[in-house]
């Protein structure tokens, strides 16, 4: 199974953030929703989204707010920004892609162009999400076919071991802690222990060492675990 990419939504009109979650869901995307600036904040640095659709005109802090430091941020700095602008702000549209907002849509939008608008930002900043297969050193992810390969030889991986894989392998080098494992791989609505991380991360180490190869997953301590780039 491939990764489902994580979209999070920061909208302060409930209506509207209940109808993109439910058209993203239905794409089949993730989502998580922030009402206010703050909020999308914590969750952006909580979560790690693959994409944010970010308002505005937020509470708290204003969406261009929340860009500027989604930017400044080292784990955000190149998460794709859609933002959501009504057709008055004509300016701040010009300042949000300043900013650093990689593409924006005038309200009143259609949920057809959202989704193409979307589609097409995942396809340019992270290809690693459209793409079928995922390289990191010697370690190949074919996605399509189900299929890991370490220097040439197949690998064979449980279920969850090749979805915790395929996420490392598309943050080379970033820690993820086992709440943010858990996330990303068994969804934020099912109760796992964290432990349960440490079990599936051995696994896969033991999949992937092969004839004195050595260990591609760090342990990071007290914080987590990332694959070595
Ligand atoms: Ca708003």
């Amino acid at each position: 199974m491939a990764k489902i990419p994580h979209v999070l939504v920061a909208e302060d009109e409930a209506a509207l953030a209940e109808l993109l979650k439910y058209n993203l869901e239905r794409e089949g995307y993730r989502v998580s929703s922030a009402r206010d600036g703050e909020e999308a904040l914590l969750l952006a640095a909580e979560s790690a989204p693959d994409l944010v659709i970010l308002d505005w005109m937020l509470p708290k802090a204003a969406g261009i707010e929340v860009c500027r430091q989604l930017r400044a941020r080292k784990e955000t700095r190149n998460t794709p920004i859609v933002m959501l602008t009504a057709r008055s702000e004509e300016n701040d549209r010009v300042r949000g892609l300043d900013m650093g907002a990689d593409d924006y849509i005038t309200k009143p939008f259609s949920m057809s162009e959202l989704l193409a608008r979307l589609r097409a930002v995942m396809r340019r900043i992270r290809p690693g999400l459209a793409e079928d297969k995922l390289l990191c050193g010697d370690i190949v992810v074919d996605r399509a076919a189900h299929r890991v390969q370490r220097s040439g030889r197949e690998i064979h991986l449980g279920p969850t071991e090749f979805r915790i894989l395929d996420h490392l392998m598309q943050h080379p080098g970033r820690v993820f802690s086992r709440e943010q494992l858990l996330d990303a791989v068994w969804g934020s609505d099912i109760y796992v222990e964290t432990r349960t991380v440490d079990v599936h991360i051995g696994r896969l180490r033991k999949a992937l060492m092969i004839d004195d190869s050595d260990d591609p997953i760090r342990t990071v301590r007290s914080a987590g675990y990332a694959l070595n780039a």
